[in-house]
């Protein structure tokens, strides 16, 4: 299946990018939830970022237990 994750990681399939909660945005940097567009989430490998510009900010509750946000 095609993956579109800025990440390439193996799983980042359309279906797995979502939106950030607000919860998630309030623990990001003001200058990322201003970005050009809404900043999305890849539930596989949780990569953070831009959904238009496809710029990555970092990731938010990756894969083995590392839990909340993670800049790059
Ligand atoms: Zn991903």
């Amino acid at each position: 299946m095609k993956t579109v994750c800025p990440h390439s990681c193996s799983g980042g399939t359309q279906d797995r990018q979502r939106d950030m909660t607000d919860g998630m945005l309030s623990k990001l940097p003001d200058d990322h939830r201003k970005a050009v567009g809404t900043p999305k989430r890849c539930s596989y490998c949780g990569c953070v970022y831009d959904s238009v510009s496809k710029r990555v900010f970092g990731k938010y509750d990756p894969p083995m237990g590392r839990e909340g946000w993670h800049p790059r």
